[in-house]
């Protein structure tokens, strides 16, 4: 990078808080992501307050330098993978939190993760009910850019349920303010959808592409103390899957359900079993796992005896385990941690939406590419929200066979395009997964179109927009 330039983003910053130096921008060269190319940026600044951020985008914006909004550096599709010759704004250094008991809300800076935050809120008896399993470094602005699903959102739904109003520097450097908190005279976090269309929504999922959140409002709740743990087991899977629908229709605040078939529930046990306490079982062709919490003991209570009545009508049976959906849960803030990459494997991954009832076609979809190109897989998921169900399928890999791992892209490819067609979503802009497809392209020349408007120069993420068929728009 131009050294005036980078003269100019430290007079901003301080000069401890920008970097050129080779081993820091290869730091920030990588992600978690793993068969995703790493690409070194020409320099990163670490702003510490939004003014900062809002100079620093409108120098990249004089230069027309591209730039990559950073948090956690947790995502695992390539999303935080900076372009060449780019600037990298790392968020971390913004970590306050601010607690409107009255309102219910609370007001996280872009660098508080949501371990932060949860061991802040227990001393309240509150919590924010949902939790990515990289909970411990993801934060709740870089889980707000990719609109994460995790822990509780069997009952609270996506990250996006959950957001009051956010704070954003926009390409050009303007602050703006949504929700509630857009009347600078409101006590605080108390209404999203105020002042007309949700422009809050426009940046959820958007994988910062319209503009760099630097604050995010969200709802907090009571902290749950009660909680039931059970698994449930079904000889057919519609059973299975009607039993995660009913579960939501009679209301039973199951934070977390899981499906697993059997031998995939083999695999994941092989790997955390053992540490779980998960006594050896030979289970049911389909397991739903189910961590029930309450506020009260009697609706607890009541929950617990309708799950049971649930299940049985339905020609299933309570297996009775606890261990399992016991540690998934307390395990929350690290789980996917602990299974994922206890071989060190590598792999690639798929994070989608299917509703609940059409588990089986994702895991079809899953079986049939690993069949056709020779690969390993599995994938899990939970119940993440009112009728939608997510899953994750990964694709294994050994990074030191250059020819498994092309296979494994191509079946990645291949994945997404039969996932779409089984009528899944992702839950963010997710370029890898819609670029090319004709069926959505008036929906993709409008989100391009706005992202022009937004960002004429277009430096902010550049190139993770999805294109409408062949590019044009
Ligand atoms: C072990 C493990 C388990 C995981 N489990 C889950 C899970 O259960 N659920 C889930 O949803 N995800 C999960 N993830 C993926 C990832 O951790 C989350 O999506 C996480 O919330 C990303 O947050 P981050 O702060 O790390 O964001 P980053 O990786 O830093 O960034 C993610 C994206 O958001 C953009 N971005 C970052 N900060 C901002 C900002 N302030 N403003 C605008 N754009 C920004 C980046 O440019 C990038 O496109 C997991 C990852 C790992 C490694």
């Amino acid at each position: 990078m131009d050294k005036t330039i980078v003269e100019e983003l430290s007079k901003i910053v301080g000069e401890e808080y920008i970097s050129t130096r080779r081993d820091v921008l290869l730091a920030y060269s990588t992600s978690a992501s793993m068969s995703y190319d790493t690409v070194m940026p020409s320099a990163v600044v670490r702003p510490g307050t939004t003014e900062e951020v809002s100079r620093v985008l409108k120098v990249a914006n004089k230069y027309k330098i591209p730039v990559t909004p950073r948090s956690g550096g947790s995502s695992l599709q390539g999303e935080v993978i900076p372009e060449a010759d780019s600037l990298v704004v790392e968020l971390l250094r913004l970590d306050d939190i601010v607690l409107y008991k009255d309102l219910r809300s609370v007001t996280v800076g872009a660098g508080v993760t949501f371990g932060a935050l949860d061991k802040y809120l227990n001393e309240h008896d509150l919590w924010v009910p949902f939790y990515p399993g990289s909970s411990l470094v993801a934060t709740y602005a870089g889980n707000v850019a990719v609109n994460g699903a995790g822990f509780g959102s069997g009952v609270f739904g996506c990250i996006a349920e959950l957001v009051m109003g956010l704070e954003v520097v926009l390409p050009d450097g303007t602050i703006i303010q949504t929700g509630s908190e857009a009347n600078p005279n409101s006590p605080g976090p108390f209404l999203r959808y105020a002042f007309g269309p949700d422009l809050t929504g426009l940046f959820i999922g958007s994988l910062g592409s319209f503009g760099i959140i630097t604050k995010v409002s969200l709802k907090t709740h009571k902290r749950m103390r009660f909680f039931d743990y059970n698994t449930y087991g079904f000889d057919e899977v519609e059973n299975a899957e009607r039993f995660l629908l009913e579960l939501k229709e009679n209301e039973i605040n199951a934070i977390w359900m899981a499906l697993y078939e059997g031998s995939i529930l083999d695999f994941f046990l092989d790997m955390v079993g053992e540490e779980y306490g998960v006594p050896e079982y030979d289970w049911p062709k389909f397991t739903v796992s189910v961590a029930i919490g309450r506020v009260r003991i009697d609706q607890l209570k009541s929950d617990m005896r309708a799950a049971k009545s649930v299940c049985e009508q339905l020609g299933g049976h309570v297996i009775g385990i606890k261990e399992l959906p016991k540690n998934e849960w307390e395990d929350r803030m690290r789980e996917l941690a602990r299974s994922s990459y206890v071989h060190g494997w590598h792999w690639r991954i798929l994070y989608h939406h299917q509703t609940p009832i059409n588990w089986h076609k994702s895991v079809e979809s899953l079986w049939s590419v690993m069949d056709e190109y020779g690969v390993l897989g599995h994938t899990a998921g939970f119940q993440s929200g009112h009728a939608s169900y997510n899953l994750y399928p990964q694709l294994y890999f050994d990074p030191q066979d250059k020819e498994e791992e092309m296979k494994v892209k191509e079946a990645h490819r291949d994945l997404c395009h039969r996932l779409f067609k089984t009528g899944a979503v992702p839950f963010k802009l997710a370029r890898y997964w819609v670029d090319g497809i004709s069926e959505m392209d008036s929906y993709l020349q409008f989100l391009n179109e706005m992202k022009r408007n937004v960002d004429s120069n277009e430096i902010l993420n550049p190139g993770i927009l999805p294109k409408p068929k062949g590019g044009e728009n």
